[in-house]
């Protein structure tokens, strides 16, 4: 029998790593018949103009865990995408989005409104992404024009000749293009000019520290110059403050989403505000601060 703890045992697992195993083994059947089991949810955060008014919504995807409640995309995202579940979850997402926009084209009130779904990097390198956001759209009865799809520069850079292929294709569709999360990664001029960008959206991490911190203030400042002067359009995340709101506007921002417009939610939410008597969804912004 082996020697209990001496320097020359032999153990094929060390417990925390089988834990650490077990768990990631649960998650990962857990994870899969999230999809199957229905346990998947959209929420939805507005986007609005300088004046508050609603421009569209960007959905989030939620799990609704039978046990732990529900899981934020960081607790489950990056599992997903290892293992390709990310596959399936991005095909329901851009399903359910894309119904969604279908069902508001029903009404007059939400007619105009735009949807942005996030993809991830493996969805978007599938030889047939261009033709699943197609038929979702064509199924759903949506518009391409209101349909908004968030990249990463990440994901662009690591194939750039693929990625301007398949931009292009989806161009053509009329489908809108948005760079998430801009100013986080290698963001360089000279490829950001040759990328059919629609719009980029500043990183939150940037607007949080716009009052405080002086080079986020003049890093924010200059990528909204630099969509003004490509033509683009530039999105702020993360505004949670009116002050923030303010600085924003000063610099010439003029699409906005946070937390002071209104967190991400079931669309039953959304649509309980837009059966009140005036205006569109979620248009007065200050009813939705006030949910917070
Ligand atoms: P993202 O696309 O950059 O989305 C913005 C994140 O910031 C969301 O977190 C949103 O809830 C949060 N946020 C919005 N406004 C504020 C604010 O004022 N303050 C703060 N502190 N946070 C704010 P969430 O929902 O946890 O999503 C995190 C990330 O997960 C997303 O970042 C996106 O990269 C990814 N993700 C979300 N849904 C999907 C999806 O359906 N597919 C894929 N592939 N990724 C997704
Ligand atoms: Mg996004
Ligand atoms: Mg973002
Ligand atoms: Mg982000």
């Amino acid at each position: 029998a082996a020697k209990k703890g001496g320097k020359n045992t032999f153990r094929f697992f060390d417990p925390a790593m089988q834990h650490a195993l077990e768990h990631r083994t649960e998650l990962e059947s857990a994870l899969r018949q999230a999809i199957t089991g229905e346990q998947l949810r959209l929420h939805y955060q507005v986007q609005t103009d300088a004046l508050g008014r609603t421009l569209g919504m960007e959905a989030l995807v939620r799990w609704q865990h039978p046990r732990q409640g529900l899981l934020v995309p960081g607790n489950f995202i990056p599992l997903a995408e290892e293992t390709g579940i990310i596959l399936d979850i991005g095909r329901w997402v851009l399903k359910t989005a894309c119904d969604q926009l279908g069902a508001w084209q029903v009404r007059s009130e939400t007619r105009h409104l735009t949807m942005a779904v996030n993809v991830s990097t493996r969805q978007f390198y599938q030889t047939d992404f261009v033709a699943q956001v197609k038929a979702a759209i064509t199924t759903a009865g949506g518009v391409p024009t209101q349909l908004k799809l968030e990249l990463t520069e990440s994901m662009v850079l690591q194939d750039m000749d693929n990625a301007i292929a398949k931009m292009g294709e989806l161009k053509a569709l009329g489908v809108i293009l948005s760079m998430d999360d801009f100013g986080t990664g290698y963001s360089s001029l000279s490829y950001l000019k040759n990328l059919p960008f629609d719009q980029i959206k500043i990183d939150k991490s940037f607007v949080q520290g716009i009052e405080s911190n002086r080079s986020d203030a003049l890093i924010v400042h200059s990528i909204i110059n630099l969509g003004k002067t490509m033509g683009m359009h530039v999105v702020a995340e993360g505004v949670e403050t009116a002050a923030q709101l303010e600085l924003l506007k000063e610099m010439g921002c003029t699409e906005f989403q946070g937390y002071y417009f209104g967190k991400p939610r079931p669309v039953e939410h959304w649509r309980s505000e837009s059966s009140r008597p005036a205006g569109p969804p979620a248009s007065r912004h200050n009813s939705a601060a006030h949910q917070r």
